[in-house]
């Protein structure tokens, strides 16, 4: 199926796909291609996690008081600008799109990801912005830890994204410092072990849900996984039609 016979068949019915995977997987990436080839909507749910405790960090909010970083959530002015070329965030019209990478956010996000108030928060919000692209006749590709699990088990197609853990540091080191020399990826080693160590705390994201396909991204490249992804988004568009 070539991609304008996609775009057809999504726009008849549209199409939720969800993404899980540790840190350094390749989500970001495949997700943002995906989006872009598929014309549909883009959710990175780790922004929300950082735009969250950029805020809260921003307005003095004790990350330990969970019940006061919850009401944040629920005051957080946030605008998503969901383009998978060039994602913009606001909070409270603030641009934070490069502030919420900066270290100090990854090192405060895990009182945020493990408070589960915030979660059932977050899955309601990012559900409903899935399913309200699906309404509307396009659709949305949401990347995290979750989405095949607790925010959109009913997806129309569920990946677990996964990666050998040498390239995953890898990735992860060429993207913080632009090279991947041992002396930085042993550095990069202990905060991707530390965030995943917090994270498989509150969400199972190394194997797989039942219904969800592994694609192990080691030595495939950006193309080989988004084919592996585009032929589960074939699989389910002519399942549909054949109903
Ligand atoms: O994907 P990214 O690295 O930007 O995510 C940042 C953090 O947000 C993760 O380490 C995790 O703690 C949290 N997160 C989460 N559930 C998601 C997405 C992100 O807990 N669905």
């Amino acid at each position: 199926m070539d991609d304008a016979l996609r775009r057809l068949k999504i726009a008849r019915s549209g199409m939720t796909i969800a993404i899980d995977g540790p840190a350094g997987s390749g989500k970001s990436t495949i997700s943002k291609a995906l989006a872009r080839r598929l014309g549909i909507g883009y959710l990175d749910t780790g922004a929300m996690y950082r735009a969250l405790t950029w805020f809260a960090l921003d307005r003095g909010i004790d990350l330990d008081d969970e019940a006061a970083v919850r009401a944040a959530a629920d005051a957080m002015p946030l605008e998503m600008h969901a383009d998978p070329d060039a994602p913009v965030y606001r909070v409270d019209g603030i641009d934070v799109t490069r502030a919420i990478r900066e270290p100090r956010i990854a090192l405060a996000i895990p009182k945020v990801s493990t408070n589960l108030s915030v979660r059932r928060w977050m899955a309601v919000e990012q559900r409903r912005r899935m399913m309200e692209a699906r309404e509307r006749g396009s659709g949305m590709i949401a990347e995290g830890r979750d989405i095949t699990t607790v925010v959109c088990p009913d997806a129309d197609v569920r990946v677990l994204l996964l990666a050998d853990e040498e390239e995953r540091l890898r990735r992860r080191t060429i993207e913080l410092h632009g090279r991947a020399t041992p002396e930085l990826m042993e550095a990069v080693r202990e905060q991707i072990t530390k965030r995943d160590e917090a994270d498989s705390t509150v969400s199972q994201f190394l194997t797989p849900a039942e219904g969800v396909e592994v694609v192990d991204s080691t030595g495939l490249g950006i193309d080989g996984v988004t084919q592996a992804v585009l032929a589960l988004v074939d699989q389910d568009l002519e399942a549909r039609a054949g109903r």
